[in-house]
């Protein structure tokens, strides 16, 4: 793929609307009174809002008093929906897209109009404000000079274990969204990938319940063995930090049992010793080596 010719562009002049221009305009992740005044002008000016769940940016819009077009963007219908915006922008309409919380592309499809702008060669300007992994990272107490946002974690047993495998050594720190459901088996596979580490887990941010917890990976598993997880979560990991290197035993948890194994251990002694000397719970060990 190729971009048109001329792909450099001015957004031009920052307070007015100009036609044919695509705006991100960042909402509100929790706290409506994050919403800019740059934003909030953005809206009311536009020919059209596309949002990736009119109902809530319906209210989000009235809520301030704005009554515009909406368009539906999202997952399941943004190829076909992106080519009518595109083409919508590309007749001089300008457009402004919102996504269901904090900064369109960034873990939502907005990156897919993004791409399909620029491969049309229609600009798009930012009207940046709120966005969940930052603002978890300036919260986290952790290194912020050099991180990786890595997004959400697949569902997929075997997915997630490749990636955090692929992430062991990452020594910036990493950003992960997680949904409260998966919240503990994901903790629990980050201290059998990760070893015990550095975690902040920032939940309900900017919200009424907003929650820094700066704790260890094992004690993270530790403490919600008890409670409930809720709401909406960003894990906030330390970068690896060389000193899991000085272990004396094998990265990998099916090779560790296998060393085990082969110095006498039955299969399930070898799981036991081994879910011990690593601080991780038996069953981490019993699915790693049984997948
Ligand atoms: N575009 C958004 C942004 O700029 O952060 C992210 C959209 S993504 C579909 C939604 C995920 O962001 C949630 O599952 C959660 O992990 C995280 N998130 C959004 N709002 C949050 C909040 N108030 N507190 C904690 N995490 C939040």
């Amino acid at each position: 793929m190729s971009y048109p010719k001329k792909n450099i562009y001015s957004t031009g002049e920052k307070n007015a609307i100009v036609g044919g221009m695509l705006y991100l305009v960042a909402t509100p992740i929790g706290n409506l009174a994050d919403l800019s005044e740059r934003a909030l002008k953005v809206l009311s000016e536009v020919d059209f809002v596309a949002a990736e769940d009119t109902r809530n940016s319906g209210l989000l819009l009235s809520r301030f008093g704005i009554s515009k077009p909406l368009i539906s963007y999202f997952e399941h219908n943004k190829r076909e929906r992106g080519e009518i915006i595109a083409d919508r922008l590309e007749k001089g309409e300008s457009c402004a897209l919102i996504t269901d919380a904090g900064t369109p592309a960034i873990s939502d499809p907005g990156e897919d109009i993004v791409r399909l702008c620029a491969e049309r060669g229609i600009p798009v300007t930012s009207v940046p404000g709120a966005c969940a992994a930052i603002t978890a990272l300036t919260l986290s107490g952790l290194a912020t000079g050099r991180f990786a946002f890595e997004g959400f974690i697949s569902g997929n047993k075997n997915d997630r274990r490749e990636r955090f495998a692929e992430l062991e050594k990452e020594r910036r720190t990493m950003i992960f969204y997680e949904a409260p459901h998966h919240l503990r088996q994901t903790l629990d596979d980050f201290l059998a990938c990760f070893g015990d580490r550095k975690i902040t887990l920032c939940r309900e941010l900017t919200k009424l319940n907003e929650e820094v917890f700066r704790t260890t990976i094992s004690a993270a598993c530790e403490e919600y063995k008890t409670r409930e997880p809720r709401g909406e979560y960003v894990l906030v990991v330390e970068g690896y930090s060389g000193t899991e290197a000085a272990a004396d035993y094998p990265e990998s948890i099916e090779e560790h049992v296998a060393l085990l194994e082969a110095e006498g251990m039955s299969r399930m002694e070898a799981i036991k010793a081994c879910a011990k000397k690593r601080g991780v719970p038996k069953s981490v060990v019993y699915d790693a080596v049984n997948r």
